[in-house]
């Protein structure tokens, strides 16, 4: 193992922007892709490989569809759990704020709400116990479904949140419609307002507009990617000056054609900003690559140096809805190994 590696290896990390189908690992989707041969998913290794090429994002996006269409029973939604605390275990990640957008399973595949948070509940607690990995959780619909799943989406927070439910968010296409539908502003309102926090996706494939309307409109308290915002000189102050946590997927951003390649993603240029940024796999399987692998790749596609490396990973603390008496020890951790 290389020293930077291993430098990765040993600092202790906190994951903020993560999907649950998304983080699924190839052998599990192909178990379930077995399981249901009538799906477009491909049953075999090499062929999951290719089909994991994007061409834009509405591709990516009709592929995690397939792949969400897999979940068709409460178990599928526990096993899915337990696979992705395994595999942040064995990536030194202590705690996750894990997105799950229920109503694939709830409308897509009729599983009833008590048993979809049943079944998150029980992974979580197997996760902990088995693998030593805290889960939070961040609720979120499809931005381009709102009309049909912002409401039920966020019905199902209020009336059976998991244990551990942290926050409410929006994902999917981007509609780039400023200001967003009142559909997706009440539910925002709605979940603020029953104590959850606000964290929804923004500037990933839209301009800096909807990062306005993430923080103006639906009370963001962390931003999904945002990497548009640098476009605009005025937000950035705005997000520099307020420290408002911006969660970058450096791989996830090339892979779905919104940034050319890994050597022109800003992640550097956001921190040369003094932006709050933590760093984040988002599906890793779907874009070939792992939480350590992001750290490893700032470091040598990007430049980032191992006192960086660490600051991204105390940031990740930090930004996290964590109490202090788990972020303390966290913070201290990292700073031990970033001083050896
Ligand atoms: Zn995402």
């Amino acid at each position: 193992m290389s020293t930077i590696d291993a430098f990765v290896a040993r600092l202790p990390k906190v994951e903020l922007h993560v999907h649950l189908v998304g983080s699924a690992s190839a052998e599990t989707v192909l178990e379930l892709a077995r399981r249901h041969p009538g799906s477009s998913v491909p049953r075999s290794l090499e062929a999951l490989r290719q089909f994991y090429v994007f061409r834009d994002f509405p591709h990516f996006a009709a592929v995690y569809r397939a792949v969400s269409d897999l979940v068709t029973e409460q178990e599928d939604i526990e096993s899915l759990v337990r696979g992705v605390a395994r595999d942040m275990a064995a990536q030194n990640v202590r705690y996750a704020e894990i997105q799950v957008s229920p109503w694939y399973f709830t409308h897509g595949s009729g599983i009833p709400r008590a048993a979809v948070t049943e079944a998150i509940d029980a992974g979580a607690r197997a996760a902990l116990a088995d693998h030593g990995v805290r889960i939070g959780w961040i609720i979120e619909f499809p931005g381009d479904r709102a009309d049909r799943a912002a409401r039920a989406t966020l019905d199902h927070a209020l009336s059976a949140p998991p244990a551990g439910l942290v926050g409410f968010g929006v994902g999917g296409i981007e509609q780039g419609r400023v200001p967003h539908t009142e559909i997706i502003r009440d539910a925002f309102r709605a979940a603020v307002a029953a104590g959850l926090h606000s964290i929804p996706h923004a500037g990933e494939m839209t301009g800096p507009e909807t990062v306005w309307e993430a923080l103006n409109a639906l009370g963001a308290e962390r931003i999904g990617h945002g990497i548009n915002a640098l476009l605009d000189p005025v937000l950035v102050a705005y997000l520099r000056e307020r420290q408002v946590p911006v969660d970058v997927s450096p791989t996830s951003n090339v892979c779905t054609r919104q940034v050319a390649s890994l050597r022109e993603h800003p992640l550097p240029r956001m921190l040369a900003e003094g932006l709050l940024v933590t760093l984040n796999s988002d599906d890793p399987p779907m874009f070939g690559t792992t939480l350590s692998n992001e750290y490893l790749v700032a470091a040598s596609v990007l430049g980032l140096s191992r006192a960086q490396l660490a600051e991204l990973a105390a940031n990740a603390v930090r930004a996290s809805f964590l109490d202090a008496d788990a972020k303390k020890p966290l913070l201290a951790e990292i700073a031990e190994v970033a001083a050896t």
